[in-house]
């Protein structure tokens, strides 16, 4: 047989090592799943594709993902809108879920089963991180896989979504939960405190872990406990510091205390009275950097997002819920405080799109905005609001806007403690998010068009930085002996596409390569369980 049959070699390119370094023309010899050789290739050195005019790039790094349930669903069609961006990697397991770091013995599996992230995976058959990879590996992953274990998810399988501090016996089994989990290859521990039970958890609570993290010297990332300048989730001081601002400081204030390598998730600044607050929010960053605190951020380049309808709820209502849906003097409570905290952010039901109401009733009205819905049903938007809430037991996906406008994305893109992330996932029915669909190519459009960062750079913070990070060994660059993780794309052409659903492939991505096997090529998806590796840390 043909020695150089797992022998690939990308043709008269231009290669973006990852690394930052200036392009540079040549080829790219791709053999038994590594990077065999860059520069000028033999010509009989393999099956061979033409790259002129192309760019050869390390395969995209999704620095923050949600695709950990998907990954158990043995369906590798759900990962196709991600290897049409050139993804070859996701960082997993982000905002306080994971799909393993749970007691086994836990009353709470169907809490943890409920996931905002499942599809095609309804139970959890498993018990620990190892066990889990073990049916990733048996399914055999198309990607590459890292994954952070979530606090919440420790947390729920202890105490549910129960509004109070862990007993001391709750407390030591979470840690030695989380702990195990890194253990077993983790590459981290998420926080998602503005998610239940992660918005329970006390800062003493969140210091240990950290210290946990620190103990294994790896990563904590943090979806914070506000993103916008008013947020239910900490109480309401007249002229106080702006929410926003406040949970920047309890995460900078725990990297500083615990000297935890800290992953700022999704640097959002929700509602346009929120963006006022970018110039500080900024100065807080760089403030902690030149202080020594080991501190990331990631970002996605649309201005809305995908989450819970739930999240928009103040901390006293969600302990109470779903009673508090019923109660007249909770619902006057939460009324009043929404029209107050929609003025002061500078968002509302306008910034709302029901990407899927998750039940019979609503569900007709996927992708709609709420006001459109409300005028439709004949009700108030917040009454529209509350109904979603509830007939879909709080589990109702929305996206919404106001996030970023397109200045604050392109000066954010250019910080260097930036790196890149969908922080998406396909949704099985309903409205797509268009980050599942165009995130990679649109960081790449906004590079070339507004000259915000280089080509290089943009590249860099999809691969290079995001494989440092979070400690990647071997990937993430164009470099001998690195994984042959590689996306070829045109960067005179690359960029997303929008339409109505939101699911619209993006254009100029060429060919997908991941450990060394070819997943796509120009619109055509292969799928290639086996492809993909599962990477502990
Ligand atoms: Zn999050
Ligand atoms: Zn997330």
């Amino acid at each position: 047989m043909d020695g150089n049959r797992d022998s690939t070699v990308l043709r008269g390119g231009t290669i973006v090592d990852g690394t930052g370094a200036p392009a540079r023309k040549g080829d790219v010899l791709l053999r038994d799943g590594r990077i065999a050789a860059l520069g000028e290739v033999p010509a009989d050195a393999g099956r061979s594709f033409d790259c002129t005019g192309k760019v050869i790039a390390p395969g995209f790094i999704d620095a923050h993902s949600h695709m950990d349930f998907f990954s158990a669903s043995g369906d590798p069609r759900h990962f196709d809108s991600f290897t049409a961006q050139g993804v070859t990697t996701f960082v997993s397991g982000n905002c306080g879920f994971s799909p393993f770091g749970f007691t086994p013995s836990t009353r709470y599996r169907s809490l943890l089963e409920g996931s905002l992230f499942k599809a095609g995976c309804e139970t959890l058959d498993w018990n620990s991180f190892s066990e889990y990879a073990a049916v990733l590996d048996e399914l055999g992953l198309t990607h590459n896989f890292v994954h952070l274990v979530g606090h919440g998810s420790a947390r729920t399988s202890l105490s549910g979504f129960e509004a109070r501090p862990l007993e001391p016996m709750e407390y030591r089994e979470m840690l030695s939960l989380l702990d195990c989990a890194m253990q077993e290859g983790a590459a981290g521990v998420s926080l998602g405190l503005q998610y239940k039970p992660g918005v329970f958890a006390r800062l003493g609570e969140l210091d240990d872990v950290a210290r946990l993290v620190k103990r294994h010297d790896k990563l904590l990332t943090v979806h914070a406990k506000a993103y916008s300048c008013f947020s239910g989730t900490y109480p309401m001081i007249p002229f106080g510091r702006a929410h926003n601002l406040k949970a920047i400081d309890d995460m900078l204030g725990l990297a500083r205390r615990t000297g935890v390598r800290l992953q700022f998730s999704h640097l959002i600044f929700v509602g346009s009275q929120t963006w006022k607050t970018v110039d500080e929010a900024v100065e807080l960053f760089d403030r902690a950097i030149a202080d020594g605190v080991d501190l990331c951020f990631d970002m996605f380049p649309y201005g809305c997002g995908a989450t819970l309808l739930n999240t928009l709820l103040p901390e006293w209502f969600m302990a109470r819920m779903p009673a508090a849906l019923h109660s007249p003097v909770a619902r006057t409570r939460l009324r009043i405080e929404a029209e107050v905290g929609f003025r002061l952010v500078g968002f509302g039901y306008p910034q709302m799109q029901i990407m899927n109401a998750s039940c019979a009733k609503y569900d007709e009205h996927n992708g709609r905005f709420l006001p459109d819905i409300a005028a439709r049903v004949g009700m108030s938007c917040f009454d529209t609001m509350l109904d979603i809430l509830d007939e879909s037991d709080a589990e109702a996906r929305v996206l919404f806007h106001g996030y970023y406008n397109d200045e604050i994305v392109e000066r954010l893109m250019r910080h260097p403690a930036a790196i890149f992330a969908s922080d998406s996932w396909p949704e099985p029915g309903g409205h797509q998010n268009p980050a599942a669909f165009g995130t990679f190519p649109k960081f790449l459009r906004t590079a070339r068009e507004r000259n915000n960062i280089s080509l290089e750079e943009a590249v860099h913070k999809m691969s290079g930085a995001a494989a440092r990070r979070f400690r990647l060994s071997q990937r993430g660059e164009l470099r001998e002996g690195y994984a042959a993780d590689v996306t070829v794309f045109d960067w005179g052409r690359v960029g997303e596409r929008e339409n109505e659903a939101g699911d619209a492939a993006p254009e100029g991505i060429d060919r997908v390569f991941v450990n060394g096997r070819q997943i796509f090529e120009q619109h055509r998806i292969s799928h290639l369980p086996g492809a993909g590796e599962l990477l502990k840390s």
